[in-house]
């Protein structure tokens, strides 16, 4: 329904019965009223049909649990808008992601060139202090993407380890949950979100993780889980999150 994805709920949802998953989340992108997104996000009258479409799924499909999620910009001047949205739905898990800074959306490839003129390091600071101030609000139960400035392959010539340190530390105290997120293997820059690096910080930090393959086609749904389980277990994770009415489950790595 973001209008850069494709497919039906329930073609996800038959993928990732094929694929042997157990339980699926969806998470739209979260609508935002204002904002200049033409390809981005549902507009607010459309998300009924998410709702419903979701209520649906789960009553036609009793072999898999599907929850309801959302992802939630962290954009500094629609905080209060976002903050009011997500107390007024039942979701089972939110999602806060940093896509923009200011008005750039540094995610969409369009709008590539802006790294040069707003320069790679400063984007990879700007993006990571916008991370921590996302954690910081206390709204999400997950951070998506953590590192998602490495996207289309730019990468920083500075050295970020505080300002990486200092997200990773706002997370664990807000005890968030990092999204393993294998959508970046499909993308440039073909790893997953976060680095293996940043994963091991997290892990001695001690902060759970939750699977995602951020599908926008049905057919990306799961992609890659055996490589990030595998990545997982090998920095030491042994479980892994799910989450129902924004409580959080763990589950054994397999
Ligand atoms: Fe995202």
């Amino acid at each position: 329904m973001c209008r850069h994805g494709k497919g039906h709920i329930y073609e996800y949802v038959e993928t990732a019965i094929e694929r042997g998953l157990d339980e699926i989340g969806f998470a739209e992108h979260i609508p935002i009223p204002g904002l200049h997104d033409p390809d981005g996000r549902m507009l607010i009258g459309e998300f009924p049909i998410y709702l419903q479409e979701i209520r649906d799924a789960q009553k036609k499909y009793s072999e898999i649990t599907i929850r309801l999620g959302i992802e939630a910009d962290f954009i500094p001047r629609y905080l209060d808008f976002v903050a009011k949205f997500l107390s007024e739905y039942p979701f089972d898990f939110v999602i806060g992601s940093v896509h923009f800074i200011d008005d750039w959306d540094f995610s969409h490839p369009d709008f590539i060139e802006k790294y040069h003129t707003f320069g790679i390091d400063e984007t990879y600071k700007a993006y990571y202090n916008l991370l921590a101030e996302a954690a910081a609000t206390g709204l999400f139960d997950v951070i998506g993407h953590f590192d998602q400035p490495k996207k289309f392959g730019h990468q920083p010539t500075t050295d970020l380890t505080s300002e990486i340190e200092n997200a990773l530390l706002i997370i664990h105290e807000k005890n968030l949950v990092l999204d393993v997120n294998t959508a970046g293997i499909r993308k440039p820059v073909g790893e997953i979100y976060p680095s293996e690096d940043i994963l091991r910080r997290a892990h001695e930090l001690g902060i759970p993780v939750i699977l995602g393959s951020d599908a926008h086609r049905p057919e990306d749904v799961g992609s890659h889980f055996s490589e990030a389980r595998e990545m997982l277990l090998k920095i030491g994770y042994e479980r892994q999150c799910a989450f129902r009415n924004r409580e959080r489950m763990l589950f054994p790595i397999e």
